[in-house]
């Protein structure tokens, strides 16, 4: 079985190395560098208690969550990418993105803890005994956050390098970076390769389509494009900084977490929806510049901290916000996997995709977000 799969970013990384370590003969063709996509510049939480009103999303974010910690077991000591600190939300705290948990907190607890899902209400002073760095009122006397003590995030360039490196050496993976695809190559109904920019024709007997925002711009023809609808995201990031945060904040005004080497990450729903896509990733955005402002709030030492770097992306998020993974109605050999939340699942799109592809078996955890939705009126 000879595969192309186009795009190095995590969930491009994550097929390619299961797919090659399955034993097919993988071409992996990025645009530029891998790692340089919207996984370069994500908030990366991994985790299922934000999507605990579906049945199904939950399960199939419970299964991302499982596919990371077997992953990672599965590089023994160079798997580092996977980092689990906890996490600590603010009830008064904005969900990520597309959250589907939005009812009111108690009965978020209280799902959760039905669900038997990592997660502790914890009041005022258990906030400053966890984080002793945050402004005392952080918590009001009577306020409450939640502690989920096993959730984390990825850092995704290093899982991507890791994979990558690994699949290169271990098992043939071919590796193109520039090699920017123009468009599937289709015959009889069925996938046969792709055309790169340069003209080169790659031919595959599969192909998977992991170019994130970019999904559409690959394929070449409107016939099999998937409706998206996405939307800007900036991180500001700090110096490196003699100041411990232990956990991943959630907190109202800004969400917190490391990015090594001393260095905290930032983000703000509300200031992305103040992003325009003429606006430059530069320290002194004015959103980067309110982002090191919050955090000096919450953080009473890192007064007057600013924003060292600053980088935007587009959310990859189809058409009503639910994953897209799977094949497409009437063209065979063509996998796609676009998605918010990418970086949760990726690891068991990896999985998901490899038996799909290769054995004929679609995850189950992947029915209800299959392409198809976008394509049954044409089928
Ligand atoms: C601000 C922000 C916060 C986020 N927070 C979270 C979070 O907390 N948790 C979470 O799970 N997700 C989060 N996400 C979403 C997550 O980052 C994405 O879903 C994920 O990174 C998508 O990965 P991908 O591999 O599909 O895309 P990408 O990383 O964009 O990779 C696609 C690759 O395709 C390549 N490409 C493009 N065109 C071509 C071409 N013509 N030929 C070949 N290659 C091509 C690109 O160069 C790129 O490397 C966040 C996103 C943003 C922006």
């Amino acid at each position: 079985m000879k595969a192309i799969v186009i795009g190095g970013g995590v969930i491009g990384a994550a097929v390619a190395y299961r797919l090659s370590e399955a034993g097919a003969k993988v071409v992996l063709a990025e645009a530029g560098r891998i790692a340089e996509g919207t996984s370069l510049t994500s908030f990366a939480w991994v985790s299922a208690c934000e999507k605990i009103d579906s049945d199904s999303y939950y399960r199939l974010s419970l299964a991302g969550v499982a596919a990371h910690r077997e992953l990672v077991s599965e590089f023994g000591e160079r798997g580092t990418w996977y980092r689990r600190p906890g996490v600590i939300q603010w009830l008064e705290a904005g969900y990520e993105g597309l959250s589907l948990s939005k009812g009111p907190h108690e009965q978020k607890l209280t799902r959760l803890r039905a669900l038997g899902y990592p997660a502790e209400a914890i009041g005022a002073d258990e906030l400053r005994r966890l984080e002793p760095g945050l402004r005392p009122d952080a918590l009001s006397p009577d306020g409450v956050a939640i502690h989920y003590p096993e959730d984390g995030y990825v850092e995704a360039p290093i899982m991507i390098a890791t994979l990558i490196e690994a699949a290169v050496k271990c098992f043939n993976l071919d590796l193109r970076i520039h090699t920017p695809v123009r468009r599937l190559l289709v015959s009889s109904g069925k996938a046969t390769g792709v055309e790169t920019v340069s003209g080169e024709i790659l031919a595959a007997d599969a192909v998977v389509n992991c170019a994130g925002r970019w999904a559409n711009d690959v394929v070449g023809s409107a016939d099999v494009a998937i409706p998206l609808a996405p939307t800007q995201g900036l991180i500001a990031y700090t110096p490196a900084l003699g100041t411990a945060i232990h956990r991943v904040l959630r907190s109202p005004t800004v969400n917190v977490r490391s990015d090594g080497g001393g260095r905290l990450l930032l983000r703000a729903n509300d200031l992305d929806e103040t992003l325009s896509v003429q606006d430059k990733a530069q320290p002194d955005h004015p959103a980067a510049r309110e982002l090191a402002r919050r955090l000096g709030e919450l953080v009473p030492s890192l007064r007057g901290v600013e924003a060292e770097a600053v980088r935007m992306a587009i959310r990859p998020i189809p058409q009503g916000g639910l994953p897209c993974v799977g094949s497409i109605p009437g063209l065979g050999n063509y996998w796609v996997a676009v998605t918010h939340g990418g970086i949760n699942t990726s690891a068991f799109i990896g999985l998901a995709l490899r038996d799909e592809i290769l054995h004929g078996r679609p995850a189950p955890e992947y029915s209800p977000f299959r392409p198809d939705r976008f394509f049954k009126a044409a089928a």
